[in-house]
């Protein structure tokens, strides 16, 4: 599935629909440069699943928890020193746990990333425009 924005509200609205379909156990992996819009996605997908909260993007403390319609788990791995990190804050209860987990970054962390995740990746594309973006779904 392939989706095309043009601001980042559209981004967010493609996440909300996402979110709004989420089912536990679901596993998003995003994949995009710095700046393209995962988290923008993330607080999109969060609303859909019903989250009043507001996301913060969790790149210092690995994983932000938020309780709505289900549990939703936000990841960010980019700043992660090795997966060391990950086991020592128990990264299997989330990822095989009772909620919704959404990893930013997740080729980082490829190996650990179970078969049915959805994968989940945004591009920039400059002759389409600075606010461009495509959205890519791979089941
Ligand atoms: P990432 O989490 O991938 O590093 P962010 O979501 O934090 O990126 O930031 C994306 C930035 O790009 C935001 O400043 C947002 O306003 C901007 N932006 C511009 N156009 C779009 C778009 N179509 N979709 C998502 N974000 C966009
Ligand atoms: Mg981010």
């Amino acid at each position: 599935m392939i989706y095309e924005t043009y601001t980042p509200e559209e981004t967010k609205k493609i996440g909300q629909m996402i979110g709004e379909n989420a089912k536990v156990g679901d596993m998003y992996c995003l994949m995009g440069d710095l700046g393209v819009g995962k988290t923008v996605f993330s607080k999109g997908l969060a609303e859909g699943l019903g989250i009043e909260e507001a996301i913060t993007s969790p790149t210092f403390t690995i994983v932000n928890e938020y309780s709505g319609r289900l549990p939703f788990y936000h990841f960010d791995v980019y700043r992660l020193g090795d997966s060391s990190e990950l086991e020592e804050i128990g990264y299997e209860e989330y990822f095989y746990g009772d909620g919704v987990c959404l990893i930013e970054w997740a080729n980082l962390i490829e190996d650990l990333i179970p078969q049915d995740a959805i994968w989940i990746t945004i591009e920039k594309e400059l002759e389409k425009g600075l606010d461009y973006r495509k959205i890519i779904v791979k089941k």
